[in-house]
């Protein structure tokens, strides 16, 4: 049975974050609509991305499997080391044990793009760029979305996809009166320089073997350098140098370049220094990274999903893949109610966005959580957290054992799309709760 009125999702923001969930309301047969502010959906940022395979299971629903395999590498592998390139600590990730499948790092363009150029055209036509929010009006019925160059879209609802300044997020805080301390609800301590390098053109580079995650620990400083086949990324933290702040901070060419100039002696392998590796670089960016949830995700007919709502530091690898649980959940909850027959009133959205925020709580929370403790350990912010990643991380493997017995339970009770089949499930020693949709032969 339809609707009586069929849903109109207007997704605000054309990131990874709003094009997976295009991807998930194609689908689900949901009408929407993606208002991007910028000119393209696949601009050049220089970053990678770690998907984990939570992630993984959603694209092999969606039949993106082989594709995404493609132009990702499986970083199984984790070395430590000290400033001078002494590796104190070498590992293998808890995720292929637990969960069948490691964490692989793909460059970002490449993620958005194959997330766009997968949608089938009617989908593709429904991308509008160039399109910034202004404002949003709640009518009796659905909602009203105006750009800032006047044009105007009617929905049901509105999903805010637009990232950590999220306009969508101030609109909503202003309609529902929230407090003055949630309008800002991030705060960043720490700066990350991030850009990638082609692996064949560093030194040495016969001995960079794909599949590798390099990290220097030090005080006040640290880094990642994930190596893939054809590329190598890296991100470099560190404390602001003015302490924390809640206000946004935008960085110029020159601070990139002081920023490099800073930590070139710093190894970011055993064998090459960061200033080795930025002489190879393709793109580097430098950004403020952000901490912190938004105490609600929602008011009324109006969502928020991704950094626009849950803002996590990358050295977990998990802002993108919560944020793909975030629109997993939604994708489900929509569909039943697109196929309900029931009127899609406010309150029927309300109910829905309610249920969406209770099922995101628990492992939103906790990532957070694990990823504010994981930078203030390997930045060695006291001397407690040195003592714990330079002497008892190493001897006990606390990090597996977080992974497999904290988080590894928690991310395998997280929800698949519950229409489409799983047919490349893979199995670890953690079962999944959720198996998608299982058809059994009679
Ligand atoms: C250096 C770095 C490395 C990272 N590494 C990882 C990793 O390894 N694994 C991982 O899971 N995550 C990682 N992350 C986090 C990940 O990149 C983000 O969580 C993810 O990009 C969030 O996607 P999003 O679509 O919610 O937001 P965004 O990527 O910010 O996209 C928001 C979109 O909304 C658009 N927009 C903004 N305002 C408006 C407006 N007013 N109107 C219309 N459109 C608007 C923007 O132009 C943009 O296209 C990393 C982040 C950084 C900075």
């Amino acid at each position: 049975m339809t609707a009586t009125t069929p849903l109109k999702v207007i997704i605000i923001g054309g990131g990874p974050i709003g094009l997976t969930l295009a991807q998930i309301l194609t689908s689900a047969a949901i009408d929407f609509l993606i208002l991007e502010r910028r000119s393209t959906v696949t601009p050049e940022e220089g970053a990678g991305i770690a998907i984990g395979p939570t992630s993984f299971r959603l694209y092999d629903q969606l039949g993106l499997l082989p594709l995404m395999e493609q132009i990702s590498t499986p970083i199984p592998h984790k070395h430590v080391l000290q400033p001078d390139g002494k590796v104190y600590n070498s590992y293998e990730f808890h995720l292929r044990a637990c969960h069948g499948r490691a964490m692989a790092f793909l460059h970002r363009l490449d993620l958005v793009t194959t997330l766009y150029s997968t949608l089938p055209d009617s989908s593709k036509t429904k991308i509008h760029t160039g399109k910034s929010l202004a404002d949003i009006t709640l009518t009796p019925t659905g909602v009203t979305v105006t750009c800032t160059d006047g044009s105007s879209y009617n929905g049901t609802l509105i999903i805010g996809a637009d990232g950590v300044h999220s306009k969508t997020r101030r609109i909503m805080q202003a309609l529902s009166s929230a407090p003055e301390s949630e309008t800002l609800p991030f705060e960043t301590t720490f700066q990350g320089l991030f850009g990638n390098v082609p692996r064949l053109s560093l030194p040495g580079q016969e001995e960079i073997e794909p599949g590798h995650d390099w990290e220097c620990h030090s005080g006040g400083l640290s880094s990642q350098f994930f190596v893939g086949r054809e590329r190598g990324w890296f991100i470099i933290y560190r404390p602001l140098p003015g302490g924390s702040t809640r206000e946004r901070i935008d960085y110029t060419d020159e601070d990139i370049k002081q920023f490099a100039e800073d930590v070139k002696d710093m190894h970011v392998t055993d064998k090459l220094t960061f200033g080795e590796v930025f002489e190879c670089v393709n793109k580097a960016g430098l950004t403020q990274l952000q901490e912190g949830a938004v105490k609600d995700r929602s008011w009324k007919r109006i969502a928020l999903v991704g950094d626009a709502c849950d803002k996590i530091t990358p050295n977990v690898g998990l802002g993108y893949n919560n944020g793909v649980l975030d629109v997993i959940v939604l994708g489900n909850l929509l569909k039943r109610l697109n196929e309900s027959g029931e009127q899609v009133t406010e309150e029927a959205v309300e109910r829905v966005f309610r249920e969406y925020q209770a099922e995101r709580k628990e492992f939103s929370e906790k990532v957070d959580g694990a990823a504010r403790g994981v930078i203030r350990t390997v930045t060695h912010t006291g001397w407690m957290k040195y003592v714990l990643d330079r002497w008892i991380n190493p001897t006990l493997g606390l990090d597996k054992l977080y992974g497999s017995k904290v988080m590894g339970p928690l991310m395998a009770k997280q929800q698949v799309l519950e229409w489409l089949e799983e047919k490349n499930r893979i199995d670890g020693t953690i079962t999944w709760a959720y198996k998608g949709l299982v058809i059994t032969n009679v």
